[in-house]
């Protein structure tokens, strides 16, 4: 099958070309048709499996035969839980409508607003946003949702993660209620389930990737070892294999910074990127990741949700995720597009609680390996998991999930951790140490 046998246009099918997409990935084949029929979507699938092509393609093509956007009006309005994923689906937009004379912007927040107040003023085919600046935009009246033909929630199960459900809510008052509407999201929890039942009318159902599998193409493996020793072993290992292209996840936004720091001292070039950093220092950060000057990039989960790193080959979880779902995330940026990637974490005894987790939920043992010069002490004892926040097994309610928006600097925050801080409220084990 190719893409010109889902029905887009010639248009279209130029920008694909461009892309260098030859066969379209198993949502695109799925979703295509379906959203060019006009329907509702119910999507589970990861980043990683095409489907931002596979709203964005039929989206543009049912906007570019109709109306002109009113002033300050939206057509489409595409909602990210990051600014990272709004930048990059609004790339996405931008290389396929490339042939289409539509009209596109991105907004989050942390940036000024004037520019994005500039390009909302005439009207737009389609805007991708973060929830909170969109609200804020809309509160001051510069952006009117009432004319939305189609509204897209991506990365819904992180947004409802990052205690965005209130805000989506709000947006869902302010759209019409004749309109399409797509969800993404990699997992199906009870709330996702709700939303759906919400928003969806008779939605065609799509699951590319079983609920919580990891990729085929992906190699995992375990080292065991002791928790003081992690940072020389990741030294060790990305050297010793001459891994390029590292990316390595902490839990926490100092963890970040001091792993980044450390492999830099053992002339391993690394920078962090996490919640605290400036936008622009974070897209630097990445763009050196990207073209290869940089070797390793240290995030926390948060910040990396939605980053888009073709063919990245490796995954290093330096601490497990407390949420198992994350480890899917986490490894779900490496063997992307039916690459081979390998994903490694490091282990230690605080953590084997949390492995067990991660196993049970993707049905497979994972490989045990240790590396000679770094066995663990057989003796050593657990210790409770660095911010308080030990155990795993607390399933995806772990934090800012129904956090009341507050007021942050430049606006409401934006999506990626910057969120209010509702662990002390939730029993200490929240998810915003983005
Ligand atoms: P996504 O899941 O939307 O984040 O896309 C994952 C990656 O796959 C992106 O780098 C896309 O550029 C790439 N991609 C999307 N569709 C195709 C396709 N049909 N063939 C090859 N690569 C694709």
């Amino acid at each position: 099958m190719t893409f010109s046998d889902l029905g887009l246009s010639a248009e279209l099918l130029r920008a694909i070309d461009a892309q260098g997409y030859t066969i379209p990935t198993p949502i695109q084949r799925q979703a295509i048709p379906a959203v060019l029929q006009g329907g509702d979507l119910l999507a589970s699938a990861q980043t990683g499996t095409g489907k931002t092509a596979g709203f964005t393609l039929p989206m543009l093509q049912r906007l570019s035969g109709g109306k002109r956007p009113a002033k300050r009006g939206v057509r489409a309005l595409v909602l990210t839980p990051t600014r990272e994923l709004a930048a990059q689906v609004g790339e996405s937009v931008r290389d396929y409508g490339r042939h289409l004379p539509l009209t596109s912007h991105v907004i989050f927040g942390g940036v000024g607003q004037q520019p994005q107040v500039d390009a909302i003023r005439p009207g737009l085919d389609i805007l991708v946003a973060t929830p909170g600046r969109l609200l804020d935009l809309h509160q001051q009246g510069h952006v009117d949702l009432s004319g939305i033909e189609i509204l897209v929630l991506d990365e819904a199960d992180r947004m409802l993660d990052m205690g965005f459900i209130h805000d989506i809510k709000k947006v869902l008052k302010l759209v019409p209620p004749q309109r399409q509407n797509l969800l993404f999201s990699a997992t199906f929890s009870n709330e996702i389930q709700a939303l759906a039942n919400k928003l969806l009318d008779a939605p065609t159902l799509i699951e590319v990737a079983r609920r919580n599998t990891t990729a085929e193409t992906v190699d995992q493996a375990v080292y065991r070892v002791d928790r003081e020793k992690k940072r020389d072993l990741l030294a060790h290992l990305i050297s010793a294999h001459q891994w390029y292209q590292v990316l390595v996840f902490t839990r926490t936004k100092h963890g970040a910074n001091r792993l980044a720091e450390h492999l830099g001292k053992q002339d391993i070039p690394a920078m962090a990127i996490h919640g605290n950093k400036s936008q622009s220092a974070r897209t630097r950060a990445l763009s050196a990741f990207k073209s290869g000057d940089l070797q390793v990039l240290v995030a926390t989960d948060i910040a990396a949700r939605g980053l888009d790193i073709d063919e990245l080959p490796h995954v290093v979880n330096f601490e497990l995720p407390n949420v198992a779902e994350d480890y899917v995330h986490r490894i779900g940026r490496t063997g992307r597009a039916g690459n081979d990637g390998q994903a490694v974490s490091l282990v230690c005894v605080d953590e084997h609680g949390l492995l067990k987790n991660i196993e049970r939920l993707i049905k497979r043992d994972l490989e045990k390996h240790i590396e000679p010069g770094f066995e663990p002490d057989p003796n050593a004892k657990p210790e409770p998991i660095e911010n308080g926040r030990g155990g795993g097994g607390r399933g995806r309610n772990g934090g800012g999930r129904g956090g009341k928006p507050q007021q942050a600097q430049g606006g409401r925050g934006s999506g990626d951790g910057q969120r209010p801080s509702r662990r002390r409220r939730r029993g200490g084990q929240g998810r915003q140490q983005a």
